[in-house]
């Protein structure tokens, strides 16, 4: 299943076309697409019986918003790929590297970012939305708790990142617009290996980034059994889980998002975001 949030409203996304929850549901759900992930178990029973297509529309790219607009907490994870610890001369982690991403900084998947400064960064990651309560969560059980992968974008202005001494990850990737989520949320029983999903990104059409989802040095398993030793998951929760090699700031020389730049995002069998830069 394939659901979003189409103008701000929760959305089926099926092969007919868009299907809005609330009419579909004939008001037993509400038009909140935050608000799914506190009913989720009943969302998908209620989706199981079969979602009416009549009223399938076409929609347009432009008018689709984050599917977890609203998350009560948003985990970022620092080092997670082995190409990305090495080129940022980090050692790999014993444990999760965690922080924040504000979740003012969330959007959808289409659309306009300004340019913060002149070091802003592309992160491409796969995002995780939890779906039920996740509190102690053994790794094997861990997938039970998602609700569903989503494509996002760890936007980073490094010289806010970098500028103290000890550098402080969460408010240079927290710039409105840094956090485009989308274009809609996959189930994880629509992914052939919801572990092995290839992840890329090109700038103006030139490959920057490219690996797959089983170099996660934490997967997403690991991630859930971590973080949820130490505080509950919440039902529309979001962790962004780490971004690959090939990073601007570390090529020689550094590569910084411009303005006019396309910065097009993907990841297999869940879809891709677009993003233009714009000046301050
Ligand atoms: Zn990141």
């Amino acid at each position: 299943m394939r659901i979003g949030n189409l103008s701000d409203r929760l959305t089926v996304f099926t092969e007919s076309g868009a299907v809005d929850v609330q009419k579909a549901s004939h008001g037993r759900f509400g038009p909140d697409p935050q608000s799914v992930y506190g009913r989720w178990d009943e969302f998908v029973e209620w989706a199981g019986q079969g979602i009416g297509t009549a009223d399938a529309s076409a929609f347009a790219r432009e008018d689709l918003g984050a599917p977890a607009p609203r998350p009560t907490q948003v985990f970022g994870i620092g080092a997670n790929y082995r190409a990305h610890a090495d080129e940022a001369r980090l050692e790999t982690p014993e444990f999760p590297v965690v922080f924040t991403k504000f979740p003012t900084s969330i959007t959808g998947p289409v659309g306009d970012v300004v340019l913060s400064g002149p070091k802003v960064d592309w992160e491409a990651e796969l995002v995780v939305v939890i779906g039920r309560l996740a509190r102690n969560v053994a790794t094997e059980d861990a997938w039970g708790h998602v609700a569903g992968l989503t494509v996002g974008q760890d936007l980073s202005d490094r010289t806010e990142q970098m500028k103290n001494q000890m550098p402080q990850w969460s408010l240079g990737k927290s710039f409105p617009g840094f956090s485009p989520m989308g274009p809609w949320l996959v189930t994880p029983d629509e992914l052939a290996d919801p572990d092995d999903l290839q992840i890329s990104c090109t700038v103006n059409g030139t490959q920057m980034q490219f690996a797959s989802t089983s170099a996660l040095l934490f997967s997403v398993p690991a991630l859930i059994a971590e973080l949820s030793a130490k505080l509950p998951l919440l039902p529309g929760d979001v962790i962004f889980t780490g971004t690959p090699g090939g990073v601007g700031a570390t090529r020689k020389p550094p590569v910084y998002l411009k303005a006019g730049d396309e910065l097009v995002t993907t990841v297999e069998g869940v879809g891709e975001l677009r993003q233009r830069f714009v000046a301050a």
